[in-house]
């Protein structure tokens, strides 16, 4: 767990053998009512293209939104991806020729990115939502993921612990 997706450096993950980060887009990087993808979005993806990681973008939103922030980063992207389906992922990985070994999953939803990067065997990595939405659903939905933040934290603290 990370705070914001510029806290995740290229450094960070090259120390645990990352080379491909699939990232989610809406709450992660951006919110929802943000069309564009800000200075600090922008500088991370060349900061990890420079380190030699691919980045991807994996999206359960529509082509529009997609299209219209990938514009200007250019990166491999998939729209309506429909996560926790791992049927985009697979088909990036091999289009890619990408290992799942040394490769993770970016995201800011439980049981949406982290639930694919599980279901596939990758490695992953949540951030806080950016503006989380007020609607019922997403209470809910939060609601149900505390106890999974909270196990996590747990152990962090006992690692801390035990070293
Ligand atoms: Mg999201």
């Amino acid at each position: 767990m990370f705070d914001r997706f510029s806290d995740i450096t290229p450094e960070f993950l090259q120390s645990i053998g990352i080379r491909s980060v699939f990232v989610d887009i809406d709450n992660t990087l951006a919110p929802y009512e943000a069309p564009d993808p800000n200075q600090k979005v922008i500088k991370w993806f060349e900061d990890l293209k420079n380190a030699g990681i691919t980045a991807i973008l994996m999206s359960n939103n529509d082509a529009a939104r997609v299209h219209r922030f990938n514009k200007s980063l250019r990166l491999p992207a998939y729209y309506d991806c429909k996560k926790p389906s791992i049927k985009s992922y697979v088909n990036a990985l091999s289009r890619l020729g990408l290992d799942r070994a040394d490769s993770c999953v970016i995201g800011d939803q439980i049981f949406t990115d982290v639930l694919v990067g599980k279901r596939l065997g990758l490695r992953a990595i949540l951030v806080p939502p950016i503006r989380d939405q007020k609607t019922m659903f997403f209470r809910i939905k939060r609601f149900f993921e505390k106890p999974f933040i909270l196990y996590f934290k747990r152990q962090q603290v006992k690692k801390q612990f035990l070293q």
